[in-house]
């Protein structure tokens, strides 16, 4: 019987080389060099095979912002994943919500160097046009067939999450509009069944999720499986692998380990270069009739380090030969000084309150935004300043933390400490707003029953960091006893409960109706993470330079910073009906040992099976 194979990438992120910039080493583990060798691999063992990228490949790693940076400055090089792409020979790629973060012209830009179909079928122009091609039709000739060879024409469609409007709002109002992921595939598989495909294939930059589906909603790659007439999805924008990854366990319709979704196989390949998906399609044909009887969804990973593995491959040697220029410039760009510390800079016990990643930040975009709303009228209204610690462990690992030790800064650090091309932004809101706003960034904890088992655990895994802003010139107390508000998408799912027991400014409780402007950034400004009810923020001003940027800028102004933090917020106390504090469970990253905040009632209770480090913390009227 013959067999197509899928080899799939996700998720990229501008990992091309084996290269930990932030760390500043090698690293065989992630980029699409390291997966090249396996990619090659791959290539031999089935005749038929088809290399696909599943989008967000123009943003992520250092690598993509000193380009984004050239760019800017009116250089006009070949993008480097879009030369790496090309110097592997993919046959088809996607738009991922991320393509977006550096405006229109720069994809542009790279679109035109690409050597293989960019497709997007819910994307369009306003006046609606399309912005890339919907689909693309690849005929591959197949071996095998009873009556010997024969062309398979495979039809391919590109879909991305119709939250780009919201996320990239600075770079898109007016000038693309998004359609829903299901209605755009139902349409076009109909399509390219008219042109002639023999399968359909949905390149589906979204992730799966289990529930009934809410049209436009952004992760809808598990309820793509119930559109008639799709053979196989590769899923991403989750950054998880599938099969596999326990958050897929117990979905309905969804088979976590033979991957398939309502039965039609699917793979999920991670992110940055991790992991590379294999969909093995076995086809059967009947008449002129081609269908899949079987199949096989496997993940692949770079053999991990100290392990012999034949590395030197073609396609890596040509990979690293097209971005040698990108990664020496990217190298003298992070280790540029800018700047001295006199304070340790560290995440791994942000989510207890130590603000050491988050105040330099919260400090220049604040300045940033005193210049962007100066002769406004609106010097009355308290200005505050919006962060969140972005690597703070969860789904990113064990290793996945900012950690800064006292000393030279150079931009290396701070794009350590500050991962996204966002803007800096300045919103106004009221009391009201304020305290929804924490309330859902609180949604990071997990409730915690002081009638219940002892050891509960305090973190919501699947709660990503970035969503836990903290709110500086605030002043404020977190009531683990009750429930989330918002669930973990933002959506409102206990509209009586209240976790922000105490909300202080400038020594007042904060009246609902009182007003206030917040600096964030363009991000959550524009909607990310449902923080708004669903609505953008009421943007008062809005500023093209990067928050990164507006960081590095005050560092140099004054050479030397030492972003004290006072703890600004702090958990309720909780007793057991005897009277004694609950006690919780804190998992951070192994590097934080030592670093814990002196005053935190905190037990080490040594490494998890995960690789993290466990703490027993009481919640205590200390913490
Ligand atoms: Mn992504
Ligand atoms: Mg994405």
């Amino acid at each position: 019987m013959p067999i197509l194979r899928l080899i799939a990438t996700s998720d990229l992120h501008m990992h091309v080389r084996p290269y930990d910039y932030f760390e500043d080493r090698e690293d065989e583990s992630v980029g699409l060099a390291a997966l090249a060798p396996l990619i090659t691999q791959a290539r031999t063992e089935h005749a038929c095979c088809l290399l696909v990228d599943n989008g967000d490949f123009l943003q992520g790693a250092p690598l993509g912002d000193v380009a984004a940076q050239d760019f800017a400055e009116g250089a006009r090089r070949i993008n480097p994943v879009i030369a790496a792409m090309n110097a592997i020979g993919y046959d088809a790629a996607t738009l991922g919500n991320h393509e977006f973060n550096y405006g229109l012209d720069y994809l542009d830009h790279a679109l035109g160097q690409a050597r293989f179909p960019i497709l997007s079928a819910n994307l369009k122009r306003t006046d609606g046009s399309a912005y890339v091609p919907a689909t693309t039709m690849i005929t591959r000739s197949l071996a095998g067939g009873s009556d010997g060879d024969a062309a398979l024409r495979i039809g391919l469609i590109g879909l991305l999450p119709p939250q780009i409007l919201q996320w990239d709002r600075s770079h898109l109002d007016g000038r693309v509009v998004v359609e829903d992921i299901l209605a755009a595939a139902r349409r076009e598989a109909v399509a390219l069944r008219e042109k002639g495909a023999d399968l359909v294939i949905a390149l589906c930059h979204s992730g799966i999720t289990g529930g009934t589906y809410r049209e436009g909603q952004e992760n809808a790659a598990g309820h793509l499986g119930a559109v008639p007439g799709i053979d196989a999805i590769i899923a991403g924008h989750q950054h998880l692998r599938f099969p596999g990854s326990r958050e897929f366990e117990d979905l309905p319709g969804i088979d976590n380990s033979r991957g398939s979704l309502h039965g039609v196989p699917a793979i999920m390949p991670g992110s940055f270069g991790a992991a590379l998906g294999l969909l093995d399609l076995t086809l059967a044909r009947d008449g002129d009739v081609w269908s899949v009887t079987r199949h096989a969804a496997t993940i692949r990973r770079p053999a991990p380090a100290g392990e012999r593995v034949p590395r030197d491959c073609p396609a890596r040697k040509a990979i690293l030969a097209a971005t040698e220029e990108d990664h020496a410039r990217t190298l003298t760009q992070m280790h540029a000084h800018i700047g001295e510390t006199g304070t340790a800079i560290d995440s791994h016990f942000a989510l207890l309150g130590d603000n050491s990643a988050m105040a330099l930040v919260a400090k220049a975009q604040r300045e940033a935004a005193q210049g962007l709303v100066e002769g406004m009228g609106l010097s009355d209204l308290p200005l505050l300043s919006a962060a969140a610690p972005f690597k703070a462990g969860g789904r990113g690992g064990p290793g996945y933390f900012t950690r800064i030790a006292p000393g030279a800064l150079t931009l290396r650090d701070l794009a350590n400490l500050y991962l996204y091309p966002n803007t800096v932004s300045v919103v106004r809101v009221t009391g009201a707003q304020l305290r929804e706003w924490l309330e859902r960034s609180s949604g990071i904890f997990r409730q915690i029953d002081p009638d219940g088992p002892p050891d509960q655990l305090l973190l919501r895994h699947n709660f990503p960091s970035y969503h836990f802003d903290v709110i500086f010139g605030l002043d404020y107390e977190i009531d683990l006893s009750a429930p989330a508000r918002h669930d973990r998408d933002g959506a409102l799912v206990a509209p009586r409960a209240r976790r922000i027991t105490r909300l202080v400014h400038d020594g007042a409780e904060i009246r609902p109706e009182q007003e206030f402007l917040v600096a964030t950034n363009n991000y959550r400004a524009g909607g990310g993470g449902t923080f708004f009810g669903g609505a953008p923020a009421p943007v008062i001003a809005q500023s093209t330079q990067m928050v990164r940027e507006v960081v590095t800028d005050y560092v140099r102004a004054r050479g030397y910073v030492a972003p004290r933090w006072t703890r600004n917020w702090r958990f309720a106390p909780l007793s057991h009906p005897d009277g004694s504090p609950v006690e919780v469970i804190f998992e951070t990253g192994a590097r934080g040992e030592g670093r814990e905040p002196a005053d935190m009632p905190l037990t080490p209770l040594g490494p998890t099976e995960q690789g993290f480090l466990a703490y027993r913390l009481r919640l205590s009227d200390v913490t």
